[in-house]
């Protein structure tokens, strides 16, 4: 009696995972479809096809949007990312910031206005497409137990030593090579604890730059960094933009204070863009939010870069 009852409830639990996937097969049947042919000739990851390269990695023109059908978050939000620039996009909390990157990287289609990539309407593209040029760095910089390396090359696992130790260089994390007992192949410890938060966040930035994109977006995002940590976060920034265009949004006076452009963004329009001191000069939103705490750290000093 026994055994035959120990296959029925082997069966039972095979029927039951064999449903589940069969679930989970039917959700990801039912998602939209991409077109199976790639449309165009070009994608955002490779040089433009035309002689005469468009002026502007990113090109976003009077994008509104919505979660939720009336309640508006994008109400006319207009600016560019020229190749090779560094845009700072600040705003409240609340303004909307997340939400374009969230538009950028195709995770949702706006309501209204278009968005181009080099010159190319993101519409004539597939999402695919879209965010192969793209490394995005959000708050959440995950780093995991396992070597620098591992870390490093986690998306491009056939990457070189020449490939990792540019972005090493470029991330200014040279001194945590030499630091590490084991230098690239040394562990980081349970998430990253052998890192400084500032650290971290440049581990996450390697990983994002490994891949070559066209345009990084990252969330620079609130947390403490230490003057070290800070300066070479902004020499970081100022590097990149030698590889790809950067789009950041931007929670530091040293970070805004460099960008090539600042973007501000409220109530979801952008109401004025410029660099640091025009805007003191001439917005009070932007005075506003560089005289609280939105915009914080140090200011850097004369000469440094
Ligand atoms: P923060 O600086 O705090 O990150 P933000 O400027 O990035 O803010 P968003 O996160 O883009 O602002 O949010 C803009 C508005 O959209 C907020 O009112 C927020 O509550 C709302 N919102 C964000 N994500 C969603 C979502 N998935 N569904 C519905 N509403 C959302």
């Amino acid at each position: 009696l026994v055994m035959p009852l120990s296959s029925v409830f082997r069966a039972i639990g095979l029927i039951q995972r064999g449903a589940g996937a069969y679930l989970r097969i039917d959700e990801a049947l039912a998602l939209p479809q991409e077109p199976a042919q790639e449309p165009g000739p070009a994608l955002p990851g490779t040089p433009p096809a035309t002689p005469r390269s468009p002026a502007h990695a990113l090109e976003l023109t009077d994008i509104r949007f919505a979660y939720v059908p009336d309640r508006p978050v994008l109400r006319g939000a207009t600016f560019t990312v020229p190749h090779h620039g560094l845009v700072a996009l600040v705003g409240r909390s609340g303004a909307g910031k997340s939400t374009l990157f969230s538009l950028i990287a195709r995770l949702y289609d706006p309501d209204a206005g278009s968005i181009r990539f080099d010159g190319r309407p993101a519409t004539a593209l597939t999402r695919r497409q879209c965010r192969a040029g793209i490394a995005l760095v959000d708050q959440n910089t995950h780093v995991l137990e396992g070597t620098l390396r591992e870390n490093i090359t986690y998306a491009v696992p056939d990457a070189t030593d020449d490939d990792i130790l540019r972005v090493v260089r470029l991330t200014r994390l040279e001194h945590v090579v030499r630091r590490l007992p084991g230098g690239l192949d040394g562990r980081l410890g349970d998430q990253g604890g052998t890192l400084s938060a500032g650290e971290r966040q440049r581990v996450a930035l390697a990983r994002a730059l490994l891949a070559r994109p066209r345009l990084l977006l990252l969330d620079e995002h609130t947390s403490h960094l230490d003057a070290v940590n800070e300066t070479a976060l902004t020499r970081t920034l100022s590097d990149v933009t030698r590889d790809c265009a950067v789009l950041v949004i931007a929670h530091r006076l040293s970070t805004v204070r460099h960008a090539d452009r600042i973007v501000v963004l409220e109530d979801g329009r952008t109401v004025a863009s410029g660099r640091h001191d025009r805007l003191l000069a001439t917005s009070a939103a932007y005075r506003e939010l560089a005289a609280t705490h939105v915009l914080h750290g140090r200011v850097p000093e004369n000469g440094e870069r």
